[in-house]
């Protein structure tokens, strides 16, 4: 039995304009349109393009060493995963009947966005959909969450009349922030029996200024069964600044038995040949942290979970780092002696059912 949908609008970490981290998120089975949205980096045109291209599993654009690649290259063969949107959703969608008309309800019926930083990669096209709110017989609205630096950062350098319409105060109400407190879960305002927990991670400095640059992890929990994912926006390893990612390990740790932990959506922006990171994680971070959380939990652990990598930069280069990177995740795992873990690849236009 799956507990979450999770339906993949965008995933790379750019520079892929509208094709960036986008996650719909939907209770398993859900008969209905709502959703949430972790992050906003693609939107409504995605969303058309899924329905457009139905459920026949696909090839997936690639554009290195093949234009196409089979989407099995970045899968584990135990993942669940379907092409195009989830089936409970089409069902409800099929009166409508233009393609259009159908990406239209599916955007409208997304109740909130729970935004990890404002990096415009992980919001632009959210903002971009923001006049869809107001353009029907039927307004809808709709709520960026975000702990205090990603909100602030929205009010202040987004919706500010000078890079685009201040939709939060001129927009009748329909638009609203809402912030959230750091460990503090709250219930989605979409479906009740699933609550939300936000934690602030470490993400680089600035470029300019050198100053902390943070991000955020969502800890979704469905309060019926008491499974849970974690998705992550961009992070980089802890090193000597505050231990946040190790306090988030050690949070899940004590409070989510491991049976309970279903997946990590996490990214892994560079392969091993990249230096610099610039506040990201490559492959051999990743296993590091999966290493610590497999310690917190006891010497047994973390099989038989998924961990999905998302944010792989697209770079100059003849493969496709998304399967450089799978790859040598799945290298680096065997060596630290990590077993079981179920590793894909997020991507663009698949539904993983968790
Ligand atoms: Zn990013
Ligand atoms: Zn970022």
């Amino acid at each position: 039995m799956h507990t979450f949908e999770v339906v993949i609008l965008g995933a790379s970490g750019g520079p892929d304009a509208g094709a960036t981290q986008c996650f719909l998120v939907r209770p398993a089975g859900w008969q209905g349109l709502e959703s949430v949205c972790v992050d906003g980096g693609a939107g409504t045109s995605q969303i058309a393009r899924m329905i457009a291209s139905g459920q026949c599993k696909r090839q997936v654009e690639s554009f290195y060493a093949n234009d196409y690649e089979s989407v099995e290259h970045f899968l584990d063969k135990d993942a669940y995963v379907d092409a195009g949107l989830p089936l409970s959703l089409c069902e409800v969608l099929a009166p409508a009947r233009s393609t259009a008309q159908r990406a239209f309800r599916v955007y409208q019926a997304i109740r909130s966005y729970y935004v990890t930083h404002a990096h415009l990669d992980h919001i632009a096209a959210m903002v971009l959909d923001t006049p869809l709110i107001f353009g029907t017989e039927q307004p809808c609205s709709k709520t960026i969450c975000g702990l205090p630096f990603t909100t602030q950062a929205i009010q202040q350098n987004i919706f500010n009349d000078a890079v685009w319409p201040n939709l939060l105060q001129g927009g009748g109400g329909l638009l609203r922030l809402d912030t959230l407190r750091s460990g503090i879960p709250t219930t989605c305002q979409a479906f009740e029996k699933v609550e939300v927990t936000p934690f602030p991670v470490n993400h680089g400095m600035g470029a300019s200024e050198r100053h902390e640059v943070y991000s955020t992890v969502y800890l979704f929990r469905d309060k019926t069964t008491g499974n849970c994912i974690l998705i992550c926006g961009d992070v980089e390893p802890d090193g000597d600044k505050e231990p946040l990612l190790a306090q988030v390990w050690s949070h899940i740790a004590a409070n989510v038995p491991l049976d309970k932990l279903k997946a990590i959506i996490i990214e892994c922006s560079s392969t091993m040949a990249t230096k610099e990171l610039y506040g990201h994680l490559g492959p051999r971070n990743l296993v590091e942290e999966l290493t610590h959380l497999q310690g917190l939990y006891g010497p047994h652990a973390l099989g038989h979970m998924h961990v999905i990598i998302t944010h792989v930069k697209s770079i100059c280069s003849y493969r496709d780092p998304r399967l450089v990177i799978l790859e040598e995740v799945r290298k680096e795992a065997s060596r630290a002696g990590l077993h079981g873990i179920i590793f894909s690849v997020a991507v663009r236009g698949y539904t993983f059912h968790l």
